[in-house]
């Protein structure tokens, strides 16, 4: 016997449809990139996001094309969020951070119809337009008045003059609940970028999920400032999320240091926040330079790489900040754990309640996780032991966009490349990664990459190039390199080689040059060891 309720599919335009009638007065405000606030709420956010619509229709944007952004947090990237996804069609939301050459791959390999940008990155987007071979036109997002002049752009158009020819009226179209609507790069495993391709349904399960009291605790009372970009993973889910609580959202623009933030958590009253630990590393250090304190801020969501224990404590003992430490992923839509006390934890001393926050935590329902050993075998909940960190669950990748790097799965689990343990309350804590991978503030960078330059140069036989520990970056790379018999090379020359072949801030800290590099059974360079004999290597003074 079925049941008797109405199918209604899991659609993203409900989120604005929502918001707008039972929010609609609730704020969205945006510190833009022209400069100045823009201040408006969710019913004209919803009305601007049908005009959009209607002018993504008439430039030709058929459902399943895709559109790509390079922009800032914003209303316009939040209005284009929901034009595109709510037309059928597929939001590209593209980093701005990776090398050009990256950006090409992957709008190429998207093969993206319309790039919709921020005034910031003109001058890339020119540089990079003769390139872009299935883009048809590029969307500038300003006004007539920030137009430029002239520029090499054949096809630039004007946001606004686009939304000002066109009609409030849209009839967002009933969608299969399983249609793609967001599609994001990670170059967080081996090889060319990936694609991850999310449906409406996925993104509203991960919506609800992530709006709950032990997630991120949304309410329609909260103010919410997400540092974490758009362009990261869908600024982990919060402009839908907010959507579906009614949270004032306040977006930055392109202006993420310490005082800038400060600034827009007082005068818009934010109540909490999100973003990765060298954002909030610039916060500290400002606030405390200059003696500032939050008058409104009650949590921050930190994720992205680990939270160093000594963030943990600055926010909750100096500022009465709470921290929810979050994992997650590009392929997990990205949230998997959140950190959050049991009721048998509060009557702990404050040590080993810090003891508990340090972990990644526990996985929020729709999210399914086990370790395994490398006979694929699960291992026990026990706190000790430690394996390979597997996720299932209906957020959860199956198979990247064009089935790009074959079947990822094992045994129906999709392999994180993190190594953890899991504890028997369910807390998880990463203590490795088996990824070929270096976070940087809280962006890849690709040791292989990285080692296939260093190898390319004449005077050295093998590389590995390793992440280490660094107190603002959290990662950066090193080169850790054998030289060929009988020849010369110096640091510096081999760094030198290192410049126009890959992005600036991939450039290695420093280069080690020992007599032989450990291998594993299969020959593979063994990451792990070179790790553990380099464990009291210290980087060099900046
Ligand atoms: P991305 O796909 O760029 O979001 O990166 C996901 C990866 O970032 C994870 O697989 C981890 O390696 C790392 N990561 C994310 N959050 C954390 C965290 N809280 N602690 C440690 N590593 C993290």
């Amino acid at each position: 016997m079925l049941g008797l309720m109405m199918d209604a599919p899991l659609l993203i335009t409900d989120l604005i449809r929502h918001a707008d009638r039972h929010h609609g007065e609730t704020e969205i405000v945006s510190k833009t990139v022209e400069g100045g606030i823009h201040r408006y709420n969710y019913r004209a956010a919803h009305k601007r996001a049908r005009r959009l619509a209607n002018a993504l229709a008439a430039l030709g944007v058929k459902p399943s094309d895709r559109v790509a952004t390079l922009a800032w947090n914003g209303y316009r990237h939040f209005e284009v969020y929901y034009a595109v996804a709510g037309s059928g069609a597929v939001i590209h939301t593209i980093n701005p951070r990776l090398f050009p050459d990256q950006i090409v791959y992957i709008a190429n390999h998207a093969e993206d119809k319309y790039v919709f940008f921020d005034l910031t990155f003109l001058p890339l987007v020119e540089k990079l337009a003769p390139q872009l071979k299935t883009v048809k036109g590029f969307v500038l997002m300003t006004d007539a008045a920030h137009m430029p002049k002239q520029s090499s752009i054949q096809n630039l158009l004007c946001y606004e003059t686009l939304l000002e020819a066109q009609d409030d009226e849209f009839d967002w179209p009933s969608l299969d609940e399983r249609t793609a609507a967001c599609l994001c790069y990670t170059s967080g495993t081996t090889g060319n970028p990936k694609g991850v391709l999310y449906a409406h349904r996925s993104t509203m399960l991960h919506a609800y999920a992530a709006a709950l009291p032990d997630a991120l605790n949304l309410s329609a009372r909260d103010v919410v400032l997400p540092v974490v970009p758009m362009f990261h993973v869908n600024a982990w889910g919060l402009p839908y999320s907010c959507a579906l609580t009614g949270t004032k959202l306040v977006f930055p623009g392109p202006h993420l240091d310490g005082k800038s933030l400060h600034e827009l958590f007082e005068t818009e009253r934010v109540t909490m926040s999100a973003g990765v630990p060298t954002v909030w590393l610039g916060l500290l250090n400002y606030m405390k330079e200059s003696k500032l304190k939050f008058s409104t801020l009650k949590g921050v969501v930190i994720g992205g790489s680990a939270c160093p224990p000594a963030m943990l404590r600055a926010f909750q003992e100096d500022y009465g900040v709470n921290v929810l430490h979050a994992w997650g992923m590009t392929e997990m839509s990205p949230l998997g754990t959140v950190c959050t006390f049991k009721e048998k934890h509060l009557a702990l001393d404050k040590e080993a309640r810090y003891a508990v926050q340090a972990k990644q935590g526990r996985a929020i329902f729709g999210v399914d996780m086990r370790i395994v050993g490398e006979d694929g075998k699960e291992l026990p909940m026990d706190g000790k032991a430690f394996g390979d960190l597997q996720v299932r669950g209906p957020w959860v990748i199956t198979r990247y966009f064009k089935d790009e790097g074959g079947d990822p799965l094992m045994d129906g689990w999709f392999p994180t490349g993190d190594v953890a343990t899991l504890d028997p309350d369910g807390y998880m804590q990463i203590t490795d990664r088996s990824k070929d991978v270096i976070k940087s503030g809280g962006e890849w960078i690709s040791s292989i990459d990285l080692e296939n330059v260093a190898v390319a140069h004449p005077a050295i036989a093998e590389a590995a190039v390793i992440g280490v520990k660094h107190p603002k970056w959290d990662e950066r790379p090193i080169v850790v390199a054998v030289k060929k018999p009988g020849q010369e090379v110096t640091k510096e020359d081999l760094l030198k080689f290192f410049e126009g072949k890959i992005a600036k801030w991939w450039m290695p800290d420093d280069v080690v040059f020992v007599a032989e590099l450990p291998h594993t059974a299969t020959g593979k360079l063994s990451k792990l060891t070179i790790r553990q004999q380099l464990k009291d290597y210290k980087l060099p003074a900046a």
